[in-house]
């Protein structure tokens, strides 16, 4: 948490008066573990008071306005103060009631601005003066705090002590020091992923957001530093609104654990779906990808590994003319893979991979060309083409099309 005194006073401006009210104020906000970054004399002044009041509450979580109470009409702090926060001031009767008995009591005239010694901020609470007229108020809106207490020294260190210091105990102990959640992405380049999620995240102060490439994701982690509880969950939901809104396609799943498997394995069993595959550069990788996750068996019986052409023709069934005619890689073979191996197992989904998993090139097509074809019953054949990169190696190739084809399985 971080603090800001703003003291107000003209004679403190002029250097009549030393301001010991701040360094008193800071001294007791350290003991708390909370540094009052920034302090500032103002003269009383309306305008300069909203201005200043306003900064500071922007980017502060707790501000201190010091002095100015009083009845007279250079005393003008709380008015700046309801205006900066939106709000308005509300009398406490009871204090009034006690100002006027007082009064009384000494035989003194009271005039009708004391009842501004009576006011505090509306939507905030009073803060009690046990040995001067104003009260002093305490008002928290959106995970920021402001508190106005009266300038002389007599009235100002108790109330700090005997009113603040309580109150911002309990604050600090409810606020945590770190939160975070991790959102996972797939297929998109991370610049690209991250410079979309700047532009939809750019008014949500607080919240501060890294990425991370994983084999099987993208982990965008959102954390808030020393904020309350609700607050900090409040700021982590509204970055993922945002940020899910506009990423919906490439989104699947929060949390640090969080598996693309897991998650395509979970939809396929909530669909009541059975899968399989036909997998050649993959070797098996996905049917192992798939039975890494517990539960498996509920959407997977078993399935083919077809490396060379003539295990795709005895295993499945595919026609050596259309391999002839296509090459082991292409869209028609990938398409027959995901048909026939589907087919033979009588399930719903079949995926079949073909493609170069390198280091060399295969029928002219560099290392990192794969073709994924995707057969659900009763809808037309997909294939993807994708273009991984020579570059990436043979198993960052495997793993690739392994994550394209859960990918395909997601949607
Ligand atoms: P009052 O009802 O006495 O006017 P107030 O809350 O309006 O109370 P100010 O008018 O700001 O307070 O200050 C009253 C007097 O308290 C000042 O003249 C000064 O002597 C003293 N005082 C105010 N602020 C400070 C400060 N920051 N440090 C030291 N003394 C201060
Ligand atoms: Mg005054």
């Amino acid at each position: 948490m971080n603090a800001e005194i703003i003291s107000v006073g003209t004679e403190i401006v002029l250097g009549q008066i030393v301001n010991t009210n701040a360094p008193l104020l800071a001294r007791q906000l350290a003991t708390l573990g909370i540094a009052a970054d920034c302090q500032l004399a103002i003269p009383d002044r309306h305008d300069l008071m909203v201005d200043a009041i306003r900064a500071a509450w922007r980017r502060s979580s707790l501000v201190f306005v010091c002095g100015g109470l009083g009845p007279t009409a250079d005393d003008v702090t709380l008015a700046a103060v309801a205006e900066a926060v939106g709000t308005g001031l509300t009398v406490d009767q009871q204090h009034w009631q006690w100002i006027q008995e007082t009064f009384a009591e000494r035989h003194q005239a009271m005039m009708p601005e004391n009842i501004q010694q009576a006011k505090y901020l509306t939507g905030g609470s009073p803060l009690k003066n046990a040995v001067g007229l104003a009260l002093g108020s305490w008002y928290e809106r959106d995970g920021h705090r402001l508190v106005v207490l009266p300038g002389p020294p007599r009235e100002f260190k108790p109330m700090v002590v005997q009113e603040v210091m309580p109150r911002l105990t309990k604050v600090v102990r409810q606020h945590v020091q770190i939160t975070s959640r991790t959102l996972n992405f797939f297929s998109r380049p991370e610049s690209q992923l991250m410079n979309e999620i700047a532009a939809v995240t750019a008014d949500l102060t607080g919240v501060t957001i890294t990425s991370y490439v994983q084999p099987d994701a993208i982990q965008v982690r959102l954390t808030v530093r020393d904020q309350l509880q609700d607050v900090a969950s409040k700021l982590l939901d509204a970055a993922q609104d945002a940020i899910v809104k506009k990423e919906e396609p490439f989104f699947f799943g929060v949390g640090d654990d969080c598996r693309l498997a897991n998650v395509v394995v979970d939809l396929l069993r909530k669909r009541n779906l059975r899968v399989t595959a036909a997998e050649s550069l993959t070797g098996g990788m996905f049917q192992s990808t798939i039975c890494s996750v517990p539960g498996a068996s509920n959407v997977f019986d078993g399935g083919f590994v077809t490396y060379a052409a003539a295990a795709k023709e005895q295993l499945l069934g595919i026609d050596p003319q259309l391999i002839e005619k296509h090459g082991v890689v292409s869209a028609e073979t990938a398409a027959q893979m995901a048909e026939k191996s589907r087919g033979k197992l009588g399930v719903d989904v079949g995926l079949g991979f073909t493609g170069v998993a390198g280091p060399d090139s295969l029928e002219g097509q560099p290392a990192g060309t794969v073709w994924i074809g995707l057969a659900i019953a009763g809808r037309p054949t997909q294939t993807r083409l994708c273009r991984f990169g020579a570059y990436r190696g043979r198993q960052a190739i495997r793993q690739r099309s392994v994550q394209t084809g859960l990918q395909m399985l997601y949607r």
